[in-house]
């Protein structure tokens, strides 16, 4: 088998190996039962036993207790964009637009109702406010935030106390590090980046929020519909959730989220000290206080010298590094199943790449 590359995707990224090791092992024979578990029921024993096992885990590891509603759907983060503003806005809400996917979610509610972006950062997103500059409208539905914002490389770090109920994108950082689930009315995240893979949304709903809900919408895209059914109105995705189920298992058997935590601020650490280092090479725009530790994003002295190093990285077995194609540069996202041994990779040729070209 050809050796794994130090794998930095901003998504769909790194999967813990041990996970994907047990997916081939039960490829053709899950559990004894003579077929995959792609070819189960997602109303049969097998599946079922998959899915609350999954629900199990991630409530153990996010701490929600039974006042929430667990819900795994297909349609992404972008979906969501869509169908938070159509459940839950009337009258009007409010967005803290810190990055571009705040913008698209802005977007979306505005084609629903009256949505407006809070802050006014007019596209200079190089930090992420203080929770007092989170102003919200008397009435307003809810405050919309986006917890890391992927594309830019920023992440908050405290979070606003919303007088009204506070929904957040977190598909970047969900289950990278302990936060106060029991603050947030909504949070939802793409499965892609942290959790599993495609093709899955997670979304964890307070049930007196889910109450305020709008019924004037089609049935699929209720959130009410989905939570009377134990999230099996329809089909989920099936093989999505069960490779979640190993992910959230390879968590825990790590030590939980405060261990992955400790894990992700010495990785993010270590990456940014070789930025820092070298400051005729390398440099991170992003306010030191609102780094993100997830996504890591820096310029080199040019736009040559950067895609120089993503495809000498390449070279190295570095892939992934190439920056979001609106901002340019480089970004190594260092989701959960990223290893310490990646960065210590990424951080040696970093150190070689600049001793080369300064
Ligand atoms: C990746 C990402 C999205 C988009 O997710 P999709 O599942 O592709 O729709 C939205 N928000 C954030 C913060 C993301 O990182």
């Amino acid at each position: 088998m050809s050796e794994r590359v130090h794998n930095f995707n901003a998504g769909p990224s790194a999967l813990p190996r041990v996970v994907l090791e047990q997916a081939r092992d039960e490829m053709l024979d899950f559990e004894g039962t003579g077929m995959s578990i792609m070819e189960h029921s997602h109303r049969g024993a097998a599946y079922e036993r998959v899915h609350n096992e999954a629900e199990a885990l991630l409530r153990e590891l996010l701490g929600i207790d039974p006042s929430s509603v667990v819900l795994f759907l297909q349609g992404g983060a972008s979906g969501a964009f869509a169908t938070v503003p159509m459940n839950f806005l009337r009258g009007c809400a409010d967005y803290a637009v810190t990055g571009g996917w705040g913008e698209k979610a802005l977007a979306e509610a505005q084609i629903v109702g009256d949505a407006r972006d809070c802050l006014g950062m007019q596209r200079r997103y190089m930090h992420v406010p203080p929770p007092a500059a989170h102003t919200v409208r008397p009435g307003s539905s809810y405050l919309h935030i986006t917890t890391n914002n992927t594309l830019e490389g920023t992440q908050y770090h405290r979070f606003p106390d919303a007088p009204v109920p506070l929904v957040a994108d977190m598909s970047s950082d969900i289950l990278s590090r302990r936060v106060d689930a029991s603050r947030f009315a909504m949070i939802y995240a793409g499965a892609q980046k942290n959790l599993g893979p495609s093709g899955l949304t997670v979304f964890v709903i307070q049930r007196a929020f889910l109450d305020t809900a709008r019924t004037d919408l089609p049935v699929i895209f209720r959130f009410a519909t989905h939570a009377a059914q134990q999230g099996l109105y329809h089909t989920p995705p099936t093989f999505a959730v069960y490779l979640m189920r190993g992910v959230l298992r390879w968590m825990k058997a790590l030590g939980g989220v405060d261990v992955v935590e400790a894990r992700n601020d010495e990785k993010a650490r270590v990456l940014y000290a070789a930025i820092d280092d070298r400051p005729d090479v390398y440099r991170c725009p992003v306010e030191p206080a609102s780094r993100s530790r997830m996504n890591v994003v820096f310029y080199l002295p040019s736009t040559d010298l950067d895609e120089r190093f993503v495809k000498e990285a390449k070279g190295a077995g570095i892939v992934g590094v190439k920056g979001h194609r609106s901002v340019g540069g480089v970004r190594a996202s260092l989701y959960n199943a990223v290893e310490p041994s990646d960065v210590a990779a990424l951080v040696e040729f970093m150190k070689d790449f600049a001793g080369r070209v300064a």
